[in-house]
């Protein structure tokens, strides 16, 4: 199943953005290599490798973008239903703060529309259905107000990190060596209050809170906001005022396709890197079917793709390993579309928490015109990693979690879709590198430090939004800045 959700995705992204050649790596890699010389070399069409390319090039400096798939948008994907309408399979929703991807997909003409967010939500836990308002969407189950009650704590905790430097906070070596279950165990008594913070935990991070160093949870919430507006772990979770306020009309993935539309054959598709050599003047970048000569190459994949990534001379240590010690998680959306959006007619928004999985966590992920009706499940952390091995098990262990969330019209759907990230070569895991306890302070300071003529972008190494587009895209922002200033180029 995920194998042809995936190449259906492929073909239509590809020719949507109207550039490059279908081909798999393997076969690219057999043809003769084309060169070229630019000034700069992005590696990878995500949101950042996009963003930097375009910036440059709209400041008038030659760049090339080499992405490995056939197709650009990285961890988003556009899925087209029977109906014809789009529904995503990777990152979707945007929110408050979040300006930099909205002034993106302002500027390429993506328009965004209101996430449903009607009626109310439910609560499944220790067996019992309660119901709850979904705006402002906050259980009054009192074990759940009780894991709830810790967020201010987190909050201010968090307002002690600096973005840009979360391993120079005062208790930095503290928390770096503690984890986010221990602050829970410490701080959430009831067996249901923790459960329902793990849903939220997996929905995040698609990992477990034993997974998560604290210091660096401490530093996403400070993330989740902007120069002028504090993070806060509320804007992590929320809808309204959150960061799953919003998606964009046709898909997040259109964004990242017009972008590429613009750059025209600046994008290379099909040419996965493999190897980045130190060169007379400039880097020597090694691509299936492409050798290209730059000033300055911008590496934008995951950090656990630069392992597969031969530097020659090698990476500084500290820079080496940190593709070790950030794994991405394992979040998976499993979704099912139906007639139509039956939970709104019992006045029920479609979103659900619950102590039971796999599906811990839904929404309503319809079309804006709200048919065929779609909801998925997140799926994450241990939940994803003891999920059933077919995707027949799967979908029917999703059916039964909807029927208790929403009623029985639940076992009727019209179509099941999922997507495993974590067999996608180009990904490996998401939705985001997280740090481990221990690791921000050993890696972190090497994640946005230039090495020689390579600068690193991508969403894990943004400030604000870090693991989010809007993280993506200002990590792009910021890696074309830098190489402008370093070459002296016009500023983007
Ligand atoms: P990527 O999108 O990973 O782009 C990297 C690119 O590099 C890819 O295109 C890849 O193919 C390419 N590449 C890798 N290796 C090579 C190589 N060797 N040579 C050439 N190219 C290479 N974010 C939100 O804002 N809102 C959400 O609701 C949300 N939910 C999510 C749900 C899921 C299931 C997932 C998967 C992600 C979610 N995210 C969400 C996260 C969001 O999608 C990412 O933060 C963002 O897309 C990352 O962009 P990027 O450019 O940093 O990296």
């Amino acid at each position: 199943m995920p194998e042809s959700t995936t190449r259906r995705g492929f073909l239509g992204a590809g020719a949507a953005a109207g550039v490059g050649l279908a081909l798999p790596g393997s076969a690219a890699a057999k043809r003769p290599k084309r060169r070229r010389a630019v000034e700069v070399a992005v590696v990878g069409a995500g949101f950042a490798g996009l963003t930097a390319a375009r910036d440059l090039a709209r400041a008038g400096h030659d760049v090339v973008v080499l992405e490995a798939r056939n197709r650009v948008g990285g961890r988003t994907l556009n899925h087209r239903l029977g109906s014809g309408e789009i529904s995503e399979l990777g990152g979707e929703y945007i929110g408050p703060t979040q300006d930099r991807i909205l002034a993106l997909a302002r500027s390429v003409g993506v328009s965004t529309f209101a996430t449903y967010n009607d009626g109310l939500d439910v609560l499944y836990a220790g067996g019992q259905r309660s119901t709850y308002a979904a705006n402002p969407g906050l259980p009054n189950d009192p074990d759940v107000q009780q894991a709830v009650s810790v967020i201010p704590h987190l909050d201010q905790m968090a307002a002690e990190v600096p973005v840009d430097a979360p391993w120079k906070a005062r208790r930095a070596a503290e928390w770096d060596a503690t984890t986010l279950e221990a602050f829970k165990l410490a701080n959430i008594p009831s067996v249901k209050g923790r459960a329902i913070f793990d849903a939220a935990t997996r929905a995040i991070w698609g990992a477990e809170a034993s997974e998560l160093s604290l210091l660096y949870v401490l530093f996403y919430i400070a993330a989740a906001g902007n120069a002028s507006t504090k993070g806060s772990f509320f804007r992590l979770i929320g809808v309204a005022g959150g960061a799953q306020e919003s998606r964009f009309v046709g898909g997040s993935q259109r964004v990242a396709q017009e972008v590429a539309r613009r750059l025209g054959s600046r994008v290379l598709l099909s040419a996965p890197v493999r190897r980045i050599e130190a060169a007379r003047r400039g880097v020597t970048v090694h691509a299936d079917g492409h050798t290209v000569h730059a000033r300055r190459v911008i590496v934008a994949v995951p950090p656990v793709l630069c392992a597969s990534i031969h530097f020659a001379p090698g990476l500084p240590a500290q820079r080496h390993q940190l593709a070790h010690h950030v794994p991405p998680g394992n979040l998976q959306k499993w979704q099912l579309s139906y007639d139509r959006p039956f939970w709104r007619e019992a006045g029920l928004s479609g979103q659900a928490v619950a102590d039971i999985g796999p599906a811990n966590t839904t929404f309503d992920n319809s079309p804006p015109g709200g048919s065929p009706g779609v909801i998925f499940g997140f799926v994450g952390g241990d939940a994803a990693r003891r999920a059933p091995a077919s995707a027949r098990g799967r979908r029917d262990a999703l059916i039964a979690n909807l029927a208790l969330y929403f009623g029985e019209q639940a076992r009727s759907p019209r179509e099941y879709f999922e997507m495993d990230w974590t067999q996608e070569a180009w990904t490996r895991g998401c939705p985001v590198g997280h740090f481990p306890a221990g690791a921000l302070r050993a890696y972190g300071p090497a994640l946005r430090q230039p090495t020689g003529r390579i600068h690193w972008a991508g969403t894990e190494t943004a400030t604000y939004w870090n693991g989010y587009m809007d993280g993506a895209v200002r990590s792009g922002e910021r890696a074309a800045t830098e190489v402008a200033r370093a070459l002296r180029l016009k500023r983007p």
